[in-house]
């Protein structure tokens, strides 16, 4: 791991985070510094901006995620946003609220540094600069919060992004990657209650999920899909935004879901809950005509189809759930839903 950067007071922090981060890439025209970033998105191209809140004991705990884990989850979840409509990403802007201790002591200065570690690793990853943002102190004094907002700014040609309401009836439904990986590592590290280990930032589903950014672009470029949206609230509760959306039923095949290993050694029931139900595992759901051959993998990721869109009728359940056994059960959304009130079937994220 690289020695930790020394930052001092707000100004000082801002110096360190624009050293961090080169924004010289061809769509930044001034990246930060000025009043305003400039951008020079691609001839031909159409902007596509996501916004994502990350809240400190709503989105993550400093005493279970490592500061690396949150500046990379703050990041992924909007790389995952412009994933889902086959986007790629041009610049980033982080507005930042610090508790005003964190700035005097080196903990805190160690926290912000290997947050920004985090966040900046994933960036170079994917070449996607921090062009900008705003630093402020947070409210609250001793109980003051960590809190972030990132904003993403990403291009599709004219008229390509992939939409949730694309699909048509007769579609079959593909998922990318593994399922439940997130929920089952986030189960583990709240049952230890301690700070979440990890030396690399593979399988790592909840502490470093990876956005699937190569795959969208290739189901845009070439034209693989007629829907898509990102896994970010758990299966049941993404599909039934994509089946309301395309005014469609849908259908799962169980024996189809690809598991996530770690989901796998809870048991299969609960594995099984964890896939459909657990959030965070930013894979990518969408649809293609069933006659249209779909390869086994995108950009090295596994493709799996897990079940077909139907057309919407009053008799059938917006969502079912077809068992090995050939019974067919309603599928409720059971994810995830801010300000929903509590339930003992609702998974719970990182709060
Ligand atoms: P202003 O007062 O005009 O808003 P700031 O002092 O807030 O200017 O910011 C100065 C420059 O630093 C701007 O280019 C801004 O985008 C950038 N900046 C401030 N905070 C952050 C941050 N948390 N991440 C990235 N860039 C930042
Ligand atoms: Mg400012």
């Amino acid at each position: 791991m690289k020695k930790t950067p020394k930052i001092g007071g707000e100004l000082a922090l801002i110096e360190q985070i624009s050293r961090l981060f080169h924004s010289r890439q061809k769509n930044i025209t001034l990246g930060i510094g000025d009043d305003c970033a400039i951008l020079r998105p691609p001839a031909g191209s159409e902007i596509l901006v996501t916004t994502d809140f990350t809240l400190e004991g709503r989105h993550f705990r400093r005493d279970l995620h490592p500061p690396e884990s949150v500046g990379h989850r703050c990041l992924a979840r909007g790389l995952s946003d412009l994933a889902a409509m086959g986007a790629t990403p041009i610049a980033a802007f982080l507005s930042l609220a610090l508790p005003g201790s964190m700035l005097e002591n080196a903990a805190g200065r160690a926290w912000i540094a290997r947050f920004f570690e985090g966040l900046r690793t994933l960036a170079d990853l994917h070449r996607v600069p921090l062009a900008g943002g705003d630093t402020s102190e947070s409210p609250g004094g001793n109980n003051a919060h960590i809190l972030a907002d990132i904003v993403l700014i990403g291009a599709t040609p004219k008229g390509k992004a992939l939409r949730r309401s694309g699909a048509f009836a007769g579609d079959a439904l593909y998922v990318t990657g593994h399922l439940g990986g997130a929920a089952s590592e986030l189960f583990t590290m709240m049952r230890r209650r301690r700070l979440g280990n990890a030396k690399t930032t593979e399988d790592h589903p909840h502490l470093f999920p990876e956005p699937r950014l190569d795959v969208g672009e290739a189901l845009l470029r070439r034209e693989l899909a007629t829907s898509c949206i990102d896994l970010s609230d758990g299966l049941s509760s993404d599909l039934a935004h994509l089946c309301r959306a395309s005014r469609l039923n849908a259908e799962i095949e169980q024996a189809a879901i690809p598991i996530h290993p770690l989901a796998r050694k809870s048991g299969a029931i609960a594995a099984l809950q964890s896939a459909l139900h657990g959030g965070e595992d930013y894979e990518l759901l969408f649809t293609a005509p069933a006659s249209r051959p779909m390869p086994t993998s995108l950009a090295g990721v596994a493709i799996t189809r897990i079940g077909t869109l139907k057309k919407r009728s009053s008799k059938h359940p917006m969502m079912t759930l077809l068992a090995p056994d050939g019974a067919r059960t309603e599928l409720n959304p059971g994810g995830w839903e801010h300000f929903a009130k509590p339930s003992t079937t609702r998974n719970r994220k990182s709060s």
